[in-house]
């Protein structure tokens, strides 16, 4: 414990020096960058407000969308550290599909964000608002974004369901269901786009259910204590663009 802490110090003054250790010469400045390198990823300060903590995912984002990833807080000192105790900003109520992982895109790292992923981000289970509640009400989580995506395939099975009558096996249609009161709103619209619209209107309606539902989370949004937001994560750019704020 002592050991990576001395080192991680001695790391942390080694990148203050690289500045200057590269105006004075490349053979230095070799060196100096062979440490930067290994150096531990920057930790932000725990954002205490909503707004705080949106500009904080959406700066990690800006950073996956460039290919300029920190990874923060996923070295072995963080790991130590958040062993005796969590203490997440944000929320994340995301879709389980496997292109669209919250700390990749978000570029954060242990113990950030607690997670919570089903297929087409709903939350129409009880076992999804008590996992949001929980984090709120016993971490201070000051955050919650639910996370869709383009070309949702729980989304498109929603619209298949609504406007072909499809059929689905097993236990999909309990993903699918709550979905499509969100495609019959959006085809009220008439969009170009049914898919598109769909995928919004979901985020939409599932944002505004938790804010407004009778639970926990409700006097945590009223004081202040709670921000509810809505992104799409567009899957060929990787930039998640705001739909609720
Ligand atoms: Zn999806």
């Amino acid at each position: 414990m002592h050991q990576s802490q001395s080192r991680r110090a001695f790391l942390g003054h080694s990148v203050r020096l690289g500045g200057s250790a590269l105006a004075a010469g490349p053979l230095v400045a070799g060196g100096a960058l062979g440490w930067a390198d290994a150096a531990p990823a920057r930790r932000m300060a725990r954002p205490t407000s909503g707004d705080a903590a949106l500009k904080e995912l959406l700066a990690g984002n800006r950073r996956f969308v460039r290919g300029k990833l920190e990874h923060p807080g996923r070295d072995s000192v963080r790991r130590v550290e958040i062993a005796e105790g969590q203490k997440p900003f944000a929320i994340v109520l995301g879709c389980a599909d496997s292109r669209v992982p919250p700390e990749v895109v978000f570029d954060e790292g242990l113990g950030d964000l607690f997670v919570v992923r089903v297929a087409g981000n709903t939350a129409s289970e009880p076992v999804v608002v008590g996992s949001i509640e929980y984090s709120a009400t016993t971490f201070g989580s000051v955050l919650l974004m639910v996370l869709g995506h383009d070309d949702c395939g729980a989304v498109k099975a929603a619209v298949d369901v609504v406007t072909k009558g499809a059929t689905l096996p097993g236990e999909i249609p309990g993903v699918v269901e709550p979905i499509v009161p969100a495609v019959e709103e959006a085809q009220n619209a008439s969009p170009a786009d049914l898919l598109d619209q769909a995928i919004k209107a979901n985020i939409t309606r599932t944002a505004t259910q938790l804010k407004s539902a009778d639970s926990l989370l409700t006097d945590l949004v009223t004081s202040g204590k709670l921000k509810v937001v809505g992104g799409e994560y567009k899957l060929k750019t990787g930039k998640v663009e705001m739909v609720v704020q």
